[in-house]
């Protein structure tokens, strides 16, 4: 097994304010890996440390094998970092965008790197087309090939998707998902719960502290979380009442059904019980990614209080 992230005790502040504590994230080569956690926990600035454009306070390890203090000029050269905000010129065609980047960046093979990167895209014959006629998905996709123009080994995005549309998206993630099997290591920060299950792995970060971590299906065990989803006529509108009863950290419509969630099973059940009765069902079922990341979020903000 070869980790193209293996890093650990990554601390950052600004000011006084401890953003990211003692992180420890470690990636196999060629895995896709969710980064996910609540606005302001700590995904931008951990990103920017594991591409060597931030210096860490303190902490250690590689990326790509390269120290991440001592070598991150090595570390940057093999990077791809794509930020929501990217920047396109969308006075230039779209093949202009992916020549002028390959400039930049003083790539060799430049026309073959961007005929390639056309042909992948699917854009060959739109090379023409100025790029701030693309759509937003399309915008996406291409800000992703210049991104990629330099063949990196590692691929860090932060919320590269957010606002697009859901086919665009997918169009997006099935990218990513091409360019993993190719061997490049993917860390991607997102806020949608379908992205996070089309990872291989998640990390969840809050208040700047790694606080889950696995396969979704892993995260999903390990919180303990127990889920009662609850039918019949009108049982949406009882989120509020059954959210206050004790030992329930949730109840949140979906569609027409609740879901109740809570760590104590008999607690969740005693909170129930005065609708256990027609017109309502209640049964047991998995807890969604979703009802676990609220769960975490509602358990950091405690601890954090
Ligand atoms: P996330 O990506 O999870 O939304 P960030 O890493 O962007 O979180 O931010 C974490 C915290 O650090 C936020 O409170 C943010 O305001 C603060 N922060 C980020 N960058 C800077 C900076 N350059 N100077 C001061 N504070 C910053």
């Amino acid at each position: 097994m070869s980790l193209a992230i293996d890093v650990h005790g990554l601390n950052k502040s600004f000011g006084d304010k401890h953003v990211v504590q003692d992180v420890e994230l470690k990636l196999e080569e060629g895995r896709i890996c969710g980064f996910l956690g609540p606005n302001g926990s700590g995904k931008t600035t951990t990103l920017r440390m594991l591409c060597g454009l931030l210096t860490p306070d303190s902490g250690e390890g590689q990326c790509l094998g390269f120290d991440l203090i001592g070598e991150a000029a090595a570390i940057k050269r093999r990077t791809g970092y794509m930020t929501q905000k990217f920047s396109l010129y969308e006075d230039l065609t779209i093949e202009e965008n992916l020549q002028f980047t390959a400039r930049v960046y003083g790539l060799d093979r430049r026309r073959e790197r961007v005929d390639q990167a056309l042909e992948r895209l699917g854009l060959a014959q739109r090379r023409k087309q100025l790029a701030g006629a693309l759509s937003g998905g399309w915008k996406q996709r291409l800000a992703l090939a210049t991104t990629t123009l330099h063949e990196p080994k590692l691929l860090l995005l932060d919320e590269p998707t957010a606002g697009v549309d859901p086919k665009a998206r997918r169009g997006f993630w099935d990218e990513i998902h091409a360019l993993s099997a190719q061997g490049l290591t993917v860390l991607v920060s997102t806020h949608y719960m379908d992205e996070a299950e089309r990872c291989h792995e998640i990390a969840y970060i809050s208040y700047g502290k790694l606080i889950a971590r696995g396969t979704a299906e892993e995260v999903v065990a390990r919180s303990h979380l127990v889920t009662l989803r609850g039918e019949g006529a009108g049982v949406d509108r009882l989120a509020k009442e059954i959210g206050a009863r004790p030992g329930v950290e949730m109840a949140a419509p979906f569609g027409a059904a609740l879901h109740v969630s809570g760590q104590d099973r008999e607690a969740l059940e005693a909170a129930i019980a005065p609708w256990r009765r027609e017109p309502y069902r209640w049964t047991p079922v998995e807890p969604t990614l979703e009802d676990v990341f609220i769960h975490l979020m509602n358990r950091s903000e405690d601890n954090f209080q």
